[in-house]
């Protein structure tokens, strides 16, 4: 099996931060070598996340200390070594792993899933892995759902970004829960596909006046919990439509890092705010084995439905991160390798 490994490789390489320009495609970078405990994978699709654009912007530091860097973090294929007793070459799997932009990447045994069932393809399970985890675990573990839906009518929820990658999943789960769920969208098409992803309520954030259509939609009450990924532009809303004793859940910078926050503006409400990241929540085998597991199962059951917006071959990522920064997409961004 190993010699039908290649010593080199395309991928994509990052030398230092900035725009899209510096996201460089090339063909002759060395295949890493996998060490006790990983597995070698041929990726076949990769997942682009907001993250990856963090990354490349310098707004978030190099995972591995230093440039240059392959960035991407999600990607399903198939394991061409291993040394792990879990996957044997041949095996499909999806995982999160660092240097996914590329046509090979070693990946902790522990952070693939696999082997994948026939029924899932590798399409979907790149598109779903990482956006999925986060909505899964931002809705039960962050928030809590569960123990609010049981207290009198259930919470009022709000979903920021609702037709993109990780609000789609969110409006999904929570109204799979039998939440109330108000989505906000930039423009007609994306309020329409937040409310075929089960939310009741949209609200166009382009031309309408989000506070007050909340304020109404929810008869002055406001909404119990935000799920915001856009950050900075709607932050100082979500002070202002967070119900008594709500929680907001910042989780995102797309349109910029929150700015500091002075906490006695909590107080008016006695409002909750935090900021949890994915990899948080996945520490331990049995995290990652028990928030795998429930995600699959809720796309087998087609619970929650993968929308995939754009397949992109490798070597145009750079017009993958230009669209999903330039607000031209919904659902998973894709690239094939
Ligand atoms: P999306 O598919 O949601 O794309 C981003 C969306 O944000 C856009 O489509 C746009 O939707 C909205 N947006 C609003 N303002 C801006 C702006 N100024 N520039 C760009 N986009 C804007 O991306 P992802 O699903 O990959 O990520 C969504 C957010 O979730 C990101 O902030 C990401 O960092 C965060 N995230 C955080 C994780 C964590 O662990 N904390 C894990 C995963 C994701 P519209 O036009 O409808 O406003």
């Amino acid at each position: 099996m190993a010699s039908e490994i290649p010593k080199t490789m395309s991928g994509v390489v990052i030398e230092k931060p900035g725009g899209v320009d510096v996201l460089q495609y090339k063909t002759d970078l060395p295949v890493p070598e996998i060490k006790e405990g990983e597995v070698l994978v041929k990726n076949e699709y990769i997942g682009v996340n907001y993250i990856d654009t963090y990354f490349r912007t310098g707004l978030y530091p190099p995972s591995t200390g230093s440039y240059p860097l392959i960035t991407g973090k999600e990607a399903a294929g198939t394991v061409v070594a291993s040394k792990s007793p879990r996957f044997s070459p041949g095996d499909r799997v999806v995982y999160l792993s660092d240097a996914t932009y590329a046509q090979y990447t070693t990946v902790s045994a522990a952070r693939a899933v696999g082997p994948l069932p026939e029924r899932i393809s590798s399409e979907t399970a790149a598109a779903a892995l990482l956006q999925g985890l986060t909505a899964l675990t931002f809705v039960r573990e962050a928030a809590g759902i569960e123990q609010k839906l049981g207290i009198s009518e259930g919470p009022w929820t709000l979903v920021h970004a609702a037709a993109g990658g990780t609000g789609s999943l969110l409006v999904q789960i929570l109204s799979v829960m039998g939440a109330k769920v108000i989505a906000t969208a930039g423009g007609k098409e994306k309020c329409e596909l937040a409310r075929c992803s089960g939310a009741q309520w949209t609200v166009d954030s382009k031309s309408e006046n989000v506070v007050e259509r909340v304020k109404d939609i929810t008869n002055g009450k406001g909404v119990d919990v935000i799920f915001d990924g856009v950050g900075k532009a709607t932050f100082d809303a979500d002070l202002e439509i967070i119900a008594r004793k709500g929680l907001i859940v910042s989780f995102g910078n797309a349109s910029g890092k929150v700015d500091p926050l002075d906490i006695l503006r909590l107080g008016a409400k006695n409002v909750k705010v935090m900021r949890p990241v994915l990899f948080g929540y996945i520490v331990t085998p049995e995290e990652w084995e028990r928030w795998t597991t429930e995600l699959f199962e809720l796309i087998k059951s087609e619970k929650v439905k993968i929308k995939v917006h754009e397949v992109y071959p490798l070597e145009e990522v750079a017009r993958a991160h230009s669209d999903l920064e330039g607000r031209k997409t919904t659902g998973k961004l894709l690239l094939k390798v």
